[in-house]
Order: C-alpha cells, then structure tokens, then sequence
C-alpha cells in the first residue's frame, strides 16, 4: 500500500465510523455565516459541549447581530459563561456585532477581512468560512487536526502554528477531503484518538497509523509522549 492508499483509507474508514460519534458543535451552523462565526469565536480553548451550552443560551436570548447588541454586557456574559475567557469573548462578540452590523449584516467571505475582527484569528477565521459559507480552501487546524495529523504521520511533528500544518496537510491530503477533515479529525479525537490515552489498542485504523508520539506503557495501554 503506497502513502495516497494508505491516506485513502484512513479517511474512507474514519468518515464510514463518525456517523456513530458525537456531532461537532459547527455542525448545527453549516450554512449560517453569523452563528458560525459566533460559535467558532466562543470555541476557542474550550470543549465542545461548553461550546454549545453558550450558543444555546445566548441564542435563546439574541441570535441576530442587532438583538445581541441590544442585550446588555451582563446578559452576554451570563450566557457565554459556559466558555473559557468568557470575560473577553463577550467584549469580542459586541464587537462582532458592531462590525457585521456596519457591513450591513454580512459576514465577511475573506480570512483577512474577519481577522481584522477582535477575537477572529486565523483558525476562527477559516472555520467560519468553510461553515458559514462552504469556503474550504483551508483546512481548519485546531487541536485534534494538529495532534492526530502528527501521529498519523501525515503533518511533521515539530510544526507549531496552525497555518503551516494547514500548508503540510494539503500537500497530502486530496482536495475532496479538504472540506470534512476538520469535522472528522474533531470526532474521532473525541471518542478514539484522545489526547492524553489513545485508544490504539481498539483503533479502527491501528494497522494504518505509526502512532508518532504515543507509546504503550503496558500491552494494550497507550499514552501520549507530547507532554513528557
Ligand atoms: S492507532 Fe492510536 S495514535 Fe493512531 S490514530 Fe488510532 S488512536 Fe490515534
């Protein structure tokens, strides 16, 4: 098996699985440019279901850029306390507001358009535009995309910033898998290849991974060396 079958693989078997996995918290927002935004804004360093217990409530009060603004600091910040930074991210999301609302209620279709937004990095940025708007020609790296792409061998274990793995993993990956990758690598993240104890022993593609970065401590057990 040369590395495009291998790589072929992967992805064939990981996407056939994640139907059975919890569904990432952008997936409620394909298609709603603003609430993608807001969502990947509140996700920054924080789990999925805080994530999404912070849409929730803020939506059940506001979910338009006008009625969020008309919302009072206290009540955002009530809301999104699920979120890490909850302090900061309410700050960020009325600037959010202030700006789409002065784009005439348009989010931005450019990464150097909504980087210039408060709170919007690069990460947020392209996360936004392939959920909001189907824009998919970055590949979205967070923490899961960035860990597992080191352990497949499929990104260089000593690149740091997300826009160059972005960079090494297009280079790999074909342009068909661009768009679902973040989704797919957030989900199996989740419920198989865990941050600190992967679960290799019973990984459903364990005969195609070197598993970089994870050694097995006892037979079956498995841990990763990331923060010896
Ligand atoms: S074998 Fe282990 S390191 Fe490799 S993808 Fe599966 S869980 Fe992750």
């Amino acid at each position: 098996m040369d590395e495009a079958e291998r790589i072929a693989e992967l992805y064939h078997r990981i996407r056939a699985a994640a139907s059975n996995w919890e569904p990432t918290t952008l997936s409620h927002y394909v298609g709603q440019p603003f609430k993608a935004l807001v969502a990947s804004m509140l996700s920054a360093q924080t789990r999925e279901e805080q994530t999404l217990a912070a849409m929730n409530a803020l939506f059940a009060l506001a979910s338009t850029p006008d009625a969020i603004l008309a919302l009072s600091d206290e009540q955002i910040r009530q809301a999104i306390r699920p979120v890490s930074y909850f302090e900061s991210k309410a700050r960020y999301l009325r600037d959010i507001c202030e700006r789409v609302v002065a784009n005439g209620g348009v989010v931005p279709r450019t990464v150097d358009e909504l980087t210039q937004y408060k709170g919007v990095g690069w990460k947020v940025a392209v996360l936004t535009l392939a959920t909001g708007y189907g824009i998919t020609d970055d590949i979205t790296v967070d923490v899961h995309v960035a860990r597992i792409g080191k352990r497949l061998r499929l990104v260089n274990p000593n690149t740091k910033q997300p826009p160059k793995i972005n960079d090494e993993l297009k280079m790999v990956l074909p342009r068909a898998m661009w768009p679902h990758w973040n989704a797919l690598m957030v989900q199996f993240g989740r419920a198989v290849c865990l941050p600190t104890y992967p679960r290799c022993g019973t990984c459903l593609v364990r005969d195609l991974c070197p598993r970089v970065g994870v050694v097995e401590t006892s037979p079956g057990s498995f841990r990763s060396t990331e923060y010896d």
